[in-house]
């Protein structure tokens, strides 16, 4: 393992200006594993000016096939890197080895979705000819075009960081715009890594900005207020998205936000409850540390104990720590920080009454790591806190229903609608419920929305826009229309 230390600003691997560094820590070892380069505002200041002078000064936005060719050189060194860059992601995010490896969502399957993109560039309409259209006595011919919105400053947070570094700067490079990606302090270097592999393409100077530091704010505070920069794309909490936007507002610039949410996972009284449960353990997969995993649990109410039951012997299975992580769904979480945040809520479930099932604390059989036990609650009712804030966390909260319109309800009081689950043996009913919960993305009967082709986003406060498929892509261009008098 080898990471990249350095940012990559307007063409070069470079180390911050002020020498500075900051330290990269295991969250399963709690170490050291190394350090990455510390910019300050200075260095952010030159990225935006590589970026706008590259995104005026070049052909890049109009060049397809030039980006084409540089986009898949791209691909290919982060292919035939596949190997160093699983055991970065794997050391900095923790994750274990069977969330790292190729079927996971931290490497492999990101890299492979490059390709989506590459696609688009090729086989987008850029020009649509509307034809003719009279206003009084002009006639005009109406061309509808589609140009690069410009310079994109990227921020993205740490738990599936090489997935969303590259779910924003691929999509806005096919789309002939030059980024700014400034990556989260715990997860520096994949992104980094990104710079490391532009550096061996014919990228020109100045397209792709790789902008770490250990200040969660400075920089991206610098960067979103930056009259240069024509837009943000940002995934992370729910408030820094509100504060983006209330910034963004000053130089009316365009926001794409992906943030949290507290997603529903509603089992109808017809389901097959064995398989069903099943679907609850996804709480466990990355410590719960995913925006769009179900941790609201509704259940009809007549069968509690019968569910209470099947997820005490589910969840009792989750295997996780130690060094031979292969199988395992489950690591730590990110740092001491969000231990203890997570740590804090679960007190508070406990406060405001639920009933804990099991699970609560930290797990005795290890010595080290960020870790928190499996934690189920019962009892919850969706007025708690732990039902309406976001715990990002290995914990679930079990809430019982009366009727399905009852679960509809409960699955939308929520000022989150990011993502949801509906599980019945009926599936034209599953599909019916699906469409009545007000959400960005709805799992049927243990489907799976996450692809290249399929766009994901929130409702509400879960945010603005869509990430991947077309329209993850047609998010960084502005439309113009040309009319042409005849
Ligand atoms: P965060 O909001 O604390 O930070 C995200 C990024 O924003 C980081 O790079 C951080 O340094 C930067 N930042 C912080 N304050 C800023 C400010 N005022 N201006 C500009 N940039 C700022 O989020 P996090 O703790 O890193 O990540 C966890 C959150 O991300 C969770 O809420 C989770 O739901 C959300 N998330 C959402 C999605 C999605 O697609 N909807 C995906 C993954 C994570």
């Amino acid at each position: 393992m080898t990471p990249e230390s350095r940012a990559f600003i307007n063409g070069k691997l470079t180390n911050a200006k002020s020498d500075k560094m900051f330290d990269n820590i295991s969250p399963v070892s709690e170490d050291v594993i190394g350090q990455t380069t510390d910019c300050s505002t200075e260095d952010m200041d030159m990225a935006i000016t590589a970026a706008r002078q590259a995104f005026d000064k070049t052909d890049w936005a109009v060049n397809h096939a030039f980006r084409l060719h540089c986009l898949t050189q791209l691909r290919d060194v982060l292919v035939n890197d596949i190997e160093n860059i699983r055991s970065q992601v794997q050391a900095e995010t923790g994750s274990p080895a069977g969330i790292c490896g190729q079927q996971g969502p931290q490497c492999d399957v990101p890299i492979g979705f490059i390709d989506t993109s590459l696609a688009l560039i090729k086989n987008y309409k850029w020009s649509i000819n509307q034809g003719l259209a009279r206003f009084g006595e002009v006639e005009s011919e109406r061309l509808i075009e589609k140009e690069a919105i410009g310079v994109v400053g990227c921020i993205t947070p740490w738990n599936v960081p090489l997935q969303i570094n590259l779910a924003k700067i691929i999509p806005a490079l096919s789309a002939g715009c030059s980024v700014v990606l400034k990556p989260a302090p715990d997860t520096p270097w994949a992104a980094t890594l990104i710079g490391n592999a532009a550096h061996h393409t014919d990228i020109p100077a100045g397209i792709i900005n790789i902008v770490p530091s250990s200040d969660p704010q400075t920089i991206g505070v610098q960067l979103v207020n930056d009259p240069r920069v024509d837009m943000i794309s940002f995934t992370g909490s729910t408030s820094t998205g509100r504060a983006i936007m209330s910034d963004a507002a000053a130089t009316v610039k365009k926001v794409f936000l992906e943030l949290g949410g507290k997603s529903a996972n509603i089992i109808l009284d017809d389901a097959d409850f064995s398989q069903a449960l099943l679907s609850a353990l996804a709480v466990c997969f990355h410590a719960g540390q995913g925006c769009a995993i179900q941790t609201r649990l509704l259940i009809p109410r007549n069968r509690q104990n019968e569910v209470e039951e099947i997820l005490m012997n589910y969840f009792n299975m989750i295997d996780y720590g130690g060094d031979n992580t292969d199988t395992h769904i489950m690591g730590p979480l990110i740092s001491s920080a969000q231990r203890k945040k997570v740590l804090d809520y679960i007190e508070k479930g406990k406060a405001e009454g639920a009933r804990l099932l099991l699970g609560g604390g930290t797990p005795s059989h290890l010595d080290k790591g960020f870790y928190v036990e499996p934690t189920v609650f019962v009892d919850v009712t969706n007025d708690m806190t732990i039902a309406q804030e976001e715990i990002f966390g290995p914990v679930l909260c079990v809430i019982a229903y009366d009727t399905e319109s009852d679960a509809i309800q409960i699955a939308n009081e929520s000022i989150f609608g990011l993502s949801g689950g509906v599980w019945s043996g009926d599936e034209e009913r599953a599909i019916k419920v699906a469409r009545q919960i007000r959400a960005g993305t709805v799992n049927v009967n243990g489907g799976n929305f996450y692809a290249a082709d399929a766009p994901f986003g929130g409702y509400k406060q879960s945010g603005i826009g869509r990430e991947m498929g077309l329209e993850g892509f047609e998010e960084y261009l502005e439309t113009k229309t040309i009319a042409i008098g005849r």
